[in-house]
């Protein structure tokens, strides 16, 4: 018999392909990347890390790398409205939206999967996939013909239009185009030597953000020319018209670099399962490019799945841990298309009701409280798991939670280390924070074959999340597994 040719074959070296590949590597597994491309893209569709996702890059030692590309911004927007979600009131190192281009956030994701020792496929095309209680299958096509891989769990990374998705049977059902939005990356002169723009009249939206080398990204909702498909081709004179419809002036508009439309296409996958298949990324969820999230939630998606995938092929967990992916994961994306969708029916009218609305929810956003909450949303910081892991029953609700970065004072003057510093490995970390506890916390079974880092410490009042904690125990993706409280203190 033909033995495997790789443990996990990811289809699709976008980002969520990329980071589940590196996390998979991490995990010690043999990961074969399929990618139809030969060369990196050369648009920028994204232009955001949120806080959350670089915390997560945090926990691999990885941040600097972004922080050296892109440039922090501390708040960002919804639906374009004026008043800007704020980022600083967030318990994180990160409380900040980094703005990159995702031609180099898929750089930095490809080196590091080149130094992990991923093997890639590029220029190869999946075409047919099969599975079997033993394995799957995947034919790959490129110029020199057609060949068959053969892995033990195969992962559809491979975007919006999904051969695998189509292939494992997992329908794909929601909302079809409703209206296009043109966006290019290009040159223009604003007014005063001003950095952005933005404008809203009955005449509709228009955001200029500097992308830095002089270039510009317009994105213009111009209710004249929404119905036009997004597969149109767009024009400088068509844009230049439009801009013409809402400023009066084009803003000296040339040199184009990328002329498009994006559409409100908005689906979520079924399932994000079916066998030995799985779904992250575009693949598993598309909608309206609004408020710069698709991108973050793949990568969280490929996050989620990769420590536990690596577990489950190397037999160091019980396979139902795997049926948690889905669990977690799918409600996010519900979460996503619902954030996604409210921003299409705030950026649809521009007539006086329309603009009415975007004034009241503008007003809304003014209160702490409120701003604070979607800002939390947007930035996927706020996200927590609500059911406990295979064998966690016991937890009681002391889990779910996001595990910020602290710094810790190790016992027994052993120095200093923080609580991500920990998980850098793709480790699990086992936290005591309370020096007259030496009770051990039971953990089921299986956890015993896992890598679990155990760290007496102590925390300062600078981490407000460990607050009252005796031990907790972090799992690789930075979510609490289970947690225990000091008798009378604070319980979430
Ligand atoms: C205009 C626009 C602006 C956006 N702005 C933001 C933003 O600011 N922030 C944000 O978070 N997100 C943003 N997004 C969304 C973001 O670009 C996507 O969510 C992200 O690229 C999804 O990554 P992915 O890896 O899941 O899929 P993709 O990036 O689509 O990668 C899929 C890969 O699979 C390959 N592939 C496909 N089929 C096959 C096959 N059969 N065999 C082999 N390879 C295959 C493709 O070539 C591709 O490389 C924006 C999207 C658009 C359209």
């Amino acid at each position: 018999m033909k033995s495997n040719d790789c443990e996990v074959v990811v289809v699709g070296a976008g980002p969520s392909g990329l980071w589940l590949a590196c996390e998979l590597r991490l995990a010690g597994l043999d990961v074969c990347v399929i990618e139809r491309r030969t060369e990196p893209m050369s648009q920028s569709r994204s232009l955001t890390i949120h806080g959350r996702t670089l915390e997560m890059f945090a926990m691999r030692g990885l941040h600097e790398r972004f922080l050296q590309v892109g440039r922090p911004m501390p708040s960002w927007h919804f639906a374009g409205l004026p008043t800007p979600l704020e980022f600083s009131a967030i318990e994180s190192r990160h409380p900040y939206m980094l703005f990159i281009a995702q031609t180099q956030t898929e750089r930095l994701l490809q080196e590091r999967a080149m130094e992990l020792g991923v093997e890639f496929h590029r220029g190869c095309t999946a075409t047919q996939i099969a599975q079997s209680e033993e394995g799957v299958s995947v034919h790959v096509h490129d110029a020199s013909g057609t060949r068959r891989i053969d892995a033990a769990y195969l992962v559809g990374a491979d975007g919006a239009r999904s051969q695998v998705r189509q292939q494992a049977g997992i329908a794909f059902p929601g909302m079809a185009a409703t209206q296009s939005v043109m966006m290019a990356d290009a040159q223009v002169d604003l007014p005063d030597g001003k950095a952005t723009l933005s404008i809203e009249n009955a005449a509709g939206g228009l955001t200029i953000l500097p992308l830095g080398g002089g270039k510009q990204r317009i994105i213009r909702l111009d209710p004249e020319r929404r119905h036009v498909a997004s597969h149109e081709p767009l024009s400088e004179g068509e844009l230049r018209d439009s801009l013409v419809r809402i400023a009066g002036h084009d803003f000296g508009l040339r040199n184009a670099v990328w002329l498009t439309r994006f559409s409100d296409e908005t689906r979520l996958a079924d399932a994000y399962r079916n066998g030995r298949i799985f779904l992250l990324g575009d693949a598993a969820h598309i909608h309206a490019p609004m408020g710069g999230q698709g991108l973050n939630v793949g990568l969280q998606d490929a996050m989620n799945l990769g420590w536990k995938l690596g577990a489950v092929a190397r037999r160091k967990a019980p396979a139902e841990l795997l049926d948690t992916y889905e669990a977690e994961r799918r409600p996010e994306g519900q979460r996503l298309l619902q954030s996604t969708l409210a921003q299409v029916a705030l950026t649809s009218r521009y007539d006086e009701a329309g603009l009415a609305l975007r004034k009241t929810v503008a007003e809304f956003l003014r209160h702490p409280s409120l701003n604070r909450q979607l800002a939390g949303e947007l930035s996927c910081f706020d996200l927590s798991y609500l059911q406990p892991l295979p064998g966690f029953e016991s937890a009681q609700g002391a889990f779910g939670w996001r595990m910020p970065d602290c710094d810790l004072a190790l016992d027994h003057g052993a120095g200093s280390s923080s609580i991500y510093a920990n998980l850098a490995d793709g480790s699990w970390l086992h936290l005591y924070l309370d020096v007259s506890s030496q009770e051990r916390e039971p953990l089921p079974d299986w956890l015993g074959s896992a890598e679990v880092r155990r760290v007496r410490a102590s925390v300062g009042t600078s981490c407000p999340a460990l607050s009252g904690v005796k031990d907790v125990l972090v799992r690789p993706d930075g979510y609490v597994a289970a947690a225990r409280f000091i008798p009378g203190e604070g319980q979430r």
